[in-house]
Order: C-alpha cells, then sequence, then structure tokens
C-alpha cells in the first residue's frame, strides 16, 4: 500500500490543522503558508492525485463546498475578491499530490498571488478559523 499524503494525515487528525468544514467527502483547512491571512485548501478526502483523476461525483462535491467557503472567507476577512485556484502536476506547481483547491482572499492592489507566503501570528489563525466557520 502506498505511503499516506501529508493530507490524508490531516484528515486523520494525525497532522493538526485549522479546520474550516467537513463532509463525507471533502474536507477544508487554513493553509499553512498562506498568499493572504484566511487562505483555505478544500480537499477531497479520498486521495486522488488532482483534477485530471478525480472522479465527476467528488469534483461536483469539491467545487460546492469551494462556493460555499468562498462565500464565507470573504465576509469573514472582509476581502475585495478571492482567487480560486487548482495546481495540477508538478509542471503547474502542484507540491502535494493530493487534489485540492486553494480558495485565496484578494484585496484592491493587493499585488495579486504571484507566489507571496505569510506566517499567522499566535492567535491570529484560530481566530480567522473561526470568523470563517462563524459565516458558513
Ligand atoms: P500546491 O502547490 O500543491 O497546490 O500547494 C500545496 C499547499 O499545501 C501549499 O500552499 C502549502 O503551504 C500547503 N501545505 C503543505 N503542507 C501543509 C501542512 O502540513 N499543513 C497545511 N495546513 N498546509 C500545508
Amino acid at each position: 500500500m502506498s505511503e499516506k499524503t501529508i493530507f490524508e494525515k490531516i484528515v486523520a487528525g494525525e497532522i493538526p490543522s485549522y479546520k474550516i468544514y467537513e463532509d463525507d467527502d471533502v474536507f477544508a483547512f487554513l493553509d499553512i503558508s498562506p498568499n493572504q491571512y484566511g487562505h483555505t485548501l478544500v480537499i477531497s478526502k479520498k486521495p486522488f492525485k488532482n483534477i485530471l483523476d478525480l472522479s465527476p461525483e467528488i469534483t461536483c462535491k469539491l467545487f460546492q463546498a469551494v462556493q460555499k467557503i468562498a462565500v464565507a472567507i470573504k465576509k469573514a476577512v472582509q476581502a475585495d475578491g478571492i482567487n480560486i485556484l487548482m495546481n495540477n502536476e508538478s509542471s503547474a506547481g502542484q507540491i502535494v499530490f493530493h487534489a485540492h483547491v486553494h480558495i485565496v482572499p484578494r484585496y484592491e492592489n493587493d499585488g495579486g498571488y504571484h507566489g507571496k507566503h505569510l506566517t499567522y501570528p499566535e492567535g491570529k489563525a484560530d481566530e480567522i478559523a473561526e470568523k470563517i466557520k462563524a459565516n458558513l
């Protein structure tokens, strides 16, 4: 049997995360290295590799959750806009080979995505995760 992906370990609670949302097929949590505070990853619980092998059924469930969570994030962090991003295969920047969609808050003139990474000061990730969950 192949080794668990890091995201399977997060779903199983073997690696801690700031969970935003969970249902039978989908799990969402704050990205550890956010492009903006509130940057969230929405993943399939089953370890599909990326969009290229996702089942149509799970694709629907994944993107339904993405839409719902995007609305909650925009409200929670008072963003002006939202990027939805999915990296598929290493040539497209995929690092974790377990299907996931990035939801990234955007602000006017914030410079765009361009690989910027922030770190959460103590307590900030918890505060933002709670605000997003309150808006779901
Ligand atoms: P990719 O380039 O594969 O689309 O992005 C993978 C994302 O997973 C990156 O943005 C990275 O910060 C995030 N990530 C990697 N390891 C962990 C982890 O252990 N916990 C969390 N919360 N995010 C992670």
